[in-house]
């Protein structure tokens, strides 16, 4: 048993409590034995969160103060992080199942965001409009009050940070919903604001099951604003308890995103985004090169390649892989990874060749072989559905046109990528695919400064970047009528 906490409490109003709904085991992923409890909050304590943060909201504790100040204390959260990064890794890697070096990166990516959006916050400025001498004119943006987050278990810590540091650097008190399966690393953000010098109330941090806590914050008519980052059904009972209440929302959710290799793209190159593209978190990642289509003078090559890069990864427990290398941890589940395996077997069945992998590993542990497919269709379930697993699906194309049609012929549109030496190609390709962020050369690409969000079942609105800040504001316009 790990050296953690044996009980977790949830985070409301400055203070830690059970919940009204018990507790919950939570299990590493890696030995199936389990880690810790962590209190489940009913209705009445995503009600009492809510309530404080809305106190702290009408008060203007956090609205009324200079932005520049608001900023500092946004980028002293992340440091607080980063103080604290090997014991917030630690449990990440054992209730999620990463690699150790991993879940150093999330926690280091998760306290981006608090330097980013610190940086940000003085940032949003109005304007005045000129309406002729017997006016002035101002338009203003104001914080929306109580932003509501609902967030998956694929990367608890920066999911959580990408929308809890724009929407305090905007002046709004918060309301978090962690992921029942890996809740115990958010637990950090509530000591990090605490430390930071927020007041007691903006920041809640309450986790319980999502039909209950989730759809109770959903659905919370004192919440303003809803950011939710999961699965597409969830996402549309977000959309409706969203719209029920007439409240803005911000929907992340999956992908089946495809990376075009062309006959002149470098090949050798490539093989890093397949690393990182299809086995980084062990293929749980929205944003992931589940699909590659590659020019069929160039397939055989390719799969060679991907085949090389899947084997030479070491599987195993994610706390005996401290150091950055070529390994990878457990799925978060052992249902993830029977899914995975399931999908795997039944494009087996419909025609699809394994290169290699395909079954769980044969030990403890939620393990799957990192996986490689070819011969795929566009038409297999393994080419439409997401696996949120380290499942690479490998197309052959003839021509730009069929690659073009074959990346957009699924339901999402998260993101997609292109990979050729010629810059008219890829400018072509990036104006053609349907996503809201397309690669070129370099599978994820891009940063927190770069805004992501999906077309199509992949959602709507906008995180990272300038732009999520549009998400936790809204506009007021002030006309003055002035006496001659
Ligand atoms: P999920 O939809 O099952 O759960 C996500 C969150 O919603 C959890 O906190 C859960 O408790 C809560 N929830 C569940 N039912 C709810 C309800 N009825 N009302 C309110 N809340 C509810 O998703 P998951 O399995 O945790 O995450 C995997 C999915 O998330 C994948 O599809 C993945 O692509 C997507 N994802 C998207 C992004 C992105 O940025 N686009 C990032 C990470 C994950």
């Amino acid at each position: 048993m790990p050296d953690i906490a044996a009980y977790w409490q949830n985070h409301i109003d400055g203070a830690w409590v059970d919940g009204g709904a018990g507790r919950i085991a939570v299990t590493d992923p890696a030995t199936g034995e389990t880690l810790a409890e962590q209190a489940l909050a009913d209705a009445a304590d995503v009600d009492r969160a809510v309530q404080a943060a809305r106190r702290v909201h009408l008060a203007g504790a956090l609205r009324d103060m200079r932005a520049l100040e608001r900023g500092r204390m946004v980028q002293a959260m992340g440091r607080y992080l980063l103080e604290h990064a090997d014991e917030i890794a630690e449990v990440l890697t054992l209730e999620q199942g990463k690699p150790l070096w991993e879940s150093r990166g999330e926690v280091e990516g998760a306290a981006l965001y608090f330097e980013y959006y610190g940086n940000q916050a003085s940032t949003l400025e109005g304007r005045s409009i000129p309406l002729g001498a017997g006016y002035f004119d101002w338009t203003e943006h104001e914080p929306l009050g109580v932003s509501a987050q609902i967030i998956p278990w694929n990367f608890p810590l920066e999911m959580t940070a990408r929308s809890l540091a724009p929407a305090l650097a905007t002046g709004n008190a918060c309301v978090v919903k962690p992921p029942e399966m890996t809740p115990l690393s958010n637990a950090w953000f509530a000591h990090a604001a605490q430390a930071a010098g927020f007041p007691a109330g903006a920041v809640n941090i309450v986790c319980g099951y999502g039909a209950e806590a989730g759809a109770a914050l959903a659905g919370h008519p004192q919440v303003n604003q809803i950011v939710f980052t999961g699965s597409v059904p969830t996402g549309v009972a977000i959309a409706r308890a969203a719209a029920g209440n007439v409240v803005p929302c911000v929907l992340e959710l999956g992908g089946k995103s495809a990376a075009i290799v062309h006959d002149d793209a470098d090949l050798a190159a490539f093989e890093n985004d397949i690393r990182w593209g299809i086995f980084f978190n062990a293929g749980q990642v929205c944003s992931a090169m589940s699909r590659v289509l590659v020019h069929e003078s160039r397939e055989a090559e390719m799969l060679e390649r991907a085949e090389t890069i899947a084997k030479s990864l070491s599987v195993g427990p994610g706390v005996e892989r401290p150091d950055t290398g070529a390994n990878m941890g457990a799925l978060v589940s052992p249902a993830q990874r029977d899914r995975a395996a399931e999908m795997v077997a039944r494009a087996e069945q419909h025609g699809a060749r394994i290169v290699t992998g395909g079954r769980p590993l044969n030990r403890p542990g939620a393990f799957l072989e990192p996986t490689v497919l070819a011969g795929v269709t566009p038409d297999m379930e393994i080419a439409q559905e997401e696996v949120f697993g380290p499942v690479l699906s490998v197309m052959s194309f003839r021509d730009e046109a069929e690659a073009i049609e074959i990346a957009n012929g699924t339901d999402y549109g998260l993101v997609g990528g292109v990979f050729t030496a010629d810059l008219d190609r890829a400018t072509r390709a990036a104006r053609a695919i349907g996503a809201g962020q397309v690669f070129v050369n370099e599978w994820y690409a891009g940063g927190v400064e770069t805004p992501f969000g999906g077309y199509g079942k992949s959602g709507y609105g906008r995180e990272k970047g300038r732009e999520a800040l549009w998400n936790y504001v809204q506009t007021k316009n002030v006309a003055v009528r002035l006496r001659a």
